[in-house]
């Protein structure tokens, strides 16, 4: 059996050395010593300024959503996992959707303006895959309209852009360190932030707003992490290299041998790094796909329809909408298999397969 994702987990011994500090401090909890270590070697590894480590992925969008305290309706892409659109209706705004752009398969910067109305606050956009949106664009358009940015950057671990991390750009970026993402705490999000203020805002909304041990300076929420997390965050940013290297030799392996098939890749940033987070692929039609979907479900190798179906129509909580380019594009991608484990070979019968099932 192939999975289409596997955890990534470290030899047991290097986790369990960071048990007997906790038995020792008793402190599980609560901004313990291990999450403030994680949090200063992951500014350092991602060179950051500012960063938090909570909860997990969703409710650090829901933190970013309440502290830029926005209201009215946010432009966001239907294309991307439930949170980003569920966290925006979670936080009491609508979220107004964006078509995406054919190649790139992030929001179309050049459709955003037409979406904004006098409700319009915010842009939440996701670097889908890792793939860097079109930031200065995305920018250019806040600006001149008054509008804050937060980035979904829950793929997009380690990306930099021109240099820089993807996740210093926006008002607020977001991190997913779910057990199945490229890197992970089992469970935790990031949040990062340039600004200082907003950080001493986020940073009292993820521990209920405490100000002091009888005192309250915001509306706040648990977003805290635990010290077992941390721990496993701090064990797997050793393997951060040999985990890279081998998600990229797995990635460069698929693009050689799959290059007669009748699929595309995401056409990358030109400015961005490449973090082979998911290996994504855009079929030529629908039937295709779920002709390969079913050959690899009988050879017992999993795959994901990863995102399928768009946000705009699906969720029950929304009125559906359809956008030709998101429509087209959800019905035909597909993930195949990417994790640590899985060794060339069985990449190299995943390709077998597919092949066959294009020249039968
Ligand atoms: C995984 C993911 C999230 C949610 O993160 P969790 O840590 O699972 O809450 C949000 N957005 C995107 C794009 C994701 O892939």
């Amino acid at each position: 059996m192939i999975p289409v994702t596997k955890p990534f987990l470290p030899p047991i011994e290097e986790y369990t050395k960071y048990l007997d500090g906790i038995w020792q401090r008793q402190w599980l909890t609560n901004m313990g010593p291990l999450a403030s270590d994680l949090e200063m070697k992951l500014k350092n590894y991602l060179d950051v300024k500012h960063l938090l480590f909570v909860t997990n992925g969703t409710v650090a969008l829901q933190m970013a959503i309440k502290a830029l305290d926005l209201k009215g309706e946010i432009i966001t892409t239907p294309f991307s996992f439930v949170a980003t659109t569920s966290s925006i209706v979670w936080e009491g705004c609508k979220p107004v959707f964006v078509d995406i752009d054919k190649n790139t398969l992030n929001i179309d910067a050049s459709k955003i303006e037409e979406a904004i109305t006098d409700n319009t606050t915010a842009i939440l956009a996701t670097h889908v895959y890792g793939n860097p949106c079109d930031v200065h664009k995305i920018e250019e358009i806040a600006k001149r309209h008054g509008l804050k940015v937060i980035y979904d950057g829950a793929h997009a671990f380690g990306v930099k852009l021109n240099g820089k991390s993807i996740f210093e750009y926006g008002d607020i970026s977001v991190c997913s360190l779910h057990a199945t993402k490229l890197y992970h705490s089992g469970e935790g999000g990031l949040i990062v932030t340039k600004d200082p203020e907003l950080l001493k805002k986020l940073a009292l909304i993820r521990n209920f707003g405490f100000s002091g041990p009888e005192s309250f300076a915001e509306l706040g929420i648990n977003g805290k992490n635990s010290e077992f997390h941390a721990a496993m965050g701090l064990t797997n940013l050793n393997f951060i290299d040999a985990i890279h290297k081998k998600r990229k030799e797995i990635t460069e392996y698929y693009n050689s041998k799959l290059s007669g098939l009748k699929a595309v890749r995401p056409v990358w940033h030109k400015q961005g790094t490449l973090n082979y987070a998911y290996y994504p692929l855009v079929f030529d039609s629908e039937e295709l796909m779920l002709k390969c979907i079913e050959k690899l479900k009988t050879n017992e190798i999993g795959t994901r329809r990863y995102f399928y179906p768009s946000l705009a129509n699906t969720l029950p909580y929304l009125e559906p909408a359809d956008f030709d380019v998101t429509d087209s594009i959800s019905r035909k991608v597909l993930c195949l298999p990417l994790y640590f484990d899985l060794s060339l070979e069985e990449v190299d019968l995943i390709c077998r397969l597919l092949l066959r099932v294009q020249n039968n």
